[in-house]
């Protein structure tokens, strides 16, 4: 039976899947099923998947022995061309968005594509910096993940994370940035006037002038059976690539009390049979908007269990049930659940700055400008006579810019401010004022 899954695109769009969905076949419950389907749903590419359910099924559609062949999924794009079992970055360069870069030299580099980059990368090319971002996975970062942000200025009725994003790529590609996706920074070197970013695969940037938006990555449950779970039946974040895949007799089980555990909630809400949302606290409106309370409380199909945990995932290949604890009576209960949502917030990955020695505070996130005085006095070892600008670091012309920074605001539109708001102290720092 196939799962035909077609997502929002605009029909402007630049990219090879604009005539035809990329057509994949496999099984869902699969962890590498599951990460191209993310991939493919954040990045706006249309596509069918084709829930393969049986031997027979698999020789004929997709060209392989079995069920359990390990060629699975496979990939078959609009030009007739097919990938078996392919990985994030074969896809990548199938779409034809993997190459290398372009200059020896930039005056900006930008680290994480999500809505503060995305920002950063706009300003900075269409106001004449050379400019390159480096993203390691799919442009759009954490709202890249929601199917519906609802509080973005100019969009009355909503926009997919996807679809946002994905005409903030095509808008910081038209100025002229150039977008390296696929690529993970692991290590900087920062010199005076130049900072040489080390990217995983090996490949050197240099640049005068350096924004980090790396934003923060989803946090863990740190339980057993996590990492054999995830992705068969276990997933982080709002899972707007699943919603498609639920037939409607399915209960689905949410993690969190945030907003993107309210997002989850109520996108699951319009396709499964129930959905429980399972929160620590005793109040939703302690940690939810308003909008999403009313919401989740008006939905029939929506059961929210408060002062609640998840402390056991159990099943084998796949996701089969979780316990659930009641932590005012300490009573464990356990429910059968093929699919679990975890948004449970999110911490930053920063490791590369302290090994350089940039100011975090104690949970990893980058401190900068006014944050970095103590009593008045400037950080140790700030080379310069001026303070740090605001979003600056510690170290001169590197900057921080939306959720991976201290003090950020934790939304959509305050990361694409702070993306803006870099690029120009980008211009004052290039300046040497
Ligand atoms: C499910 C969900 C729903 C949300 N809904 C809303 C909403 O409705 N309204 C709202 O205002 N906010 C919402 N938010 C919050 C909002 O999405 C975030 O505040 C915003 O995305 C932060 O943007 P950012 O660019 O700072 O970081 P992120 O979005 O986290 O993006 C960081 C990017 O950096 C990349 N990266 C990380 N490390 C590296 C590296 N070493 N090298 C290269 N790339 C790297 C990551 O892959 C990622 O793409 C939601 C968040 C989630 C998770």
């Amino acid at each position: 039976m196939a799962n035909r899954q077609c997502l929002s695109h605009d029909q402007d769009m630049s990219t090879p899947a604009e005539t035809a969905p990329v057509k994949i076949l496999g099984r869902s419950a699969t962890p590498l099923g599951y990460l191209i389907r993310d991939f493919l749903q954040r990045s706006d590419v249309p596509f069918d998947w084709i829930e393969l359910a049986n031997d027979d099924q698999a020789r004929a559609e997709a060209g392989v022995s079995g069920l359990h062949d390990n060629r699975l999924p496979v990939c078959i794009f609009p030009d007739g061309s097919r990938l078996e079992c392919p990985n994030i970055r074969q896809i990548t360069e199938k779409l034809g968005w993997f190459h290398d870069p372009c200059r020896s030299e930039y005056d900006l580099a930008i680290y994480g594509g999500g809505p503060a980059g995305l920002s950063a990368a706009v300003y900075g090319a269409s106001e004449g910096l050379s400019t390159v971002l480096i993203e390691r996975s799919a442009i759009g970062g954490q709202a890249g993940s929601t199917s519906k942000i609802e509080n973005y200025l100019g969009f009355p009725n909503g926009i997919s994370g996807a679809h946002l994003a994905e005409n903030a790529r095509e808008q910081a590609l038209r100025f002229g940035a150039e977008i390296l996706i696929g690529r993970e920074g692991v290590r900087g070197e920062f010199l005076p006037g130049k900072g040489v970013g080390h990217l995983k695969d090996g490949t050197k940037i240099v640049a005068r002038s350096t924004i980090c938006a790396t934003g923060v990555r989803y946090r863990r449950l740190d339980l057993p059976n996590e990492d054999r779970l995830l992705g068969a039946g276990l997933y982080y974040g709002a899972g707007a690539s699943e919603a498609a895949l639920c037939n409607g007799d399915e209960e689905i089980f949410v993690v969190g009390g945030g907003n993107s555990a309210g997002q989850a909630v109520m996108h699951f809400s319009r396709v499964a049979k129930s959905v429980v949302m399972a929160v620590r606290g005793a109040c939703l409106r302690e940690t939810l908007s308003q909008y999403l309370v009313d919401r989740i409380k008006a939905s029939p199909k929506v059961k929210v269990l408060h002062n609640s945990e998840v402390v056991a995932l159990e099943g084998d290949e796949t996701l089969q049930s979780i316990k659930i604890k009641n932590l005012q009576t300490g009573a464990i209960q356990t429910y059968a659940a093929s699919r679990l949502f975890v948004c449970i917030g999110g911490e930053p990955q920063t490791g590369w700055a302290q090994e350089v020695g940039i100011v975090r505070d104690s949970e990893g996130y980058l401190v900068t400008g006014p944050d970095l005085l103590q009593g008045g006095q400037l950080p140790n070892g700030w080379p310069l006579d001026r303070n740090p600008y605001y979003l600056e670091t510690n170290m001169p012309g590197v900057f921080a810019a939306g959720d991976v920074r201290h003090g950020s605001v934790k939304r959509c539109a305050s990361a694409v401010g702070e993306g803006a708001m870099a690029v120009a102290m980008v211009h004052r720092y290039l300046a040497g004022a």
